[in-house]
């Protein structure tokens, strides 16, 4: 993908637009996260001109630069956490898009507690059952809601996913529907558990439709990683 990123960005817009339309949803109800793992600063600089203000990092060193240059943006922390990078994970980051253990969510809550601060979380789910991906059996969650709600320093507000890779978006559908009724089911009225990340650059438009409130799009807004 060659083009300028303000030009990507607009292209990205557009999508999301439609595809929001197609569902009689409001683009506004749908989160751009651009994630910038790999990307270099200057490139982010351009996206952010471009009017994104929400980013999304894998590495909690190789967002240390990056949040720093830019502290005013929303940053989420979308990669894989180990407990001893928590801390570091609270200071820098706005969200924690992958939570998958009680431990984690407890060290994240003690850490956020230390500084005086309310994490909001998502949990990721492991929605297609493969062994090789992060987040949780859906079978896990409500252990994992019950045992935050007696942590002050965090706030789960809502799930997170990545099903598995597929060249045809079509095939991530029944996986996004599948997360969107998991929320359903446990949200129980409570509002602030509302939060649905999913979908990428080749499937955003498929997720925006099953319910996303959140998508996370690298490629198609900064080119192919290295
Ligand atoms: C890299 C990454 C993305 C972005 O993927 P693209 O296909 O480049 O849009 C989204 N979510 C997570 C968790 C990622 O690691």
């Amino acid at each position: 993908m060659t083009g300028s990123v303000r030009d990507n960005v607009a292209r990205v817009r557009e999508r999301i637009g439609r595809a929001a339309a197609r569902s009689g949803r409001r683009p506004e109800e749908v989160r751009l996260v651009a994630v910038t793992k790999t990307v270099p600063l200057e490139r982010i600089l351009e996206a952010r001109e471009a009017g994104l203000a929400v980013f999304g990092e894998n590495y909690v060193q190789e967002a240390e630069p990056k949040v720093r240059a830019l502290p005013d943006a929303e940053w989420h922390f979308i990669g894989s956490l180990q407990r001893n990078k928590a801390g570091r994970a609270v200071e820098l980051f706005s969200w924690i898009q992958t939570v998958d253990s009680p431990r984690l969510l407890a060290e994240i809550a003690r850490r956020a507690a230390r500084a005086g601060k309310v994490v909001p979380v998502l949990v990721e789910v492991n929605v297609g059952g493969e062994t090789s991906k992060g987040g949780v059996d859906p079978a896990e969650l409500p252990g994992i809601l019950s045992a935050a709600s007696g942590l002050p320093g965090v706030r789960v507000r809502g799930l997170m996913a990545i099903p598995p890779f597929a060249d045809d978006p079509e095939e991530s559908r029944s996986h996004f529907a599948r997360l969107r009724e998991l929320l359903a089911s446990l949200r129980g009225g409570a509002a602030e558990m509302s939060e649905l990340s999913m979908g990428m650059s080749n499937d955003f438009e498929v997720a925006i439709e099953e319910g996303a409130t959140m998508i996370r799009v690298g490629t198609a807004l900064f080119g192919i990683r290295p």
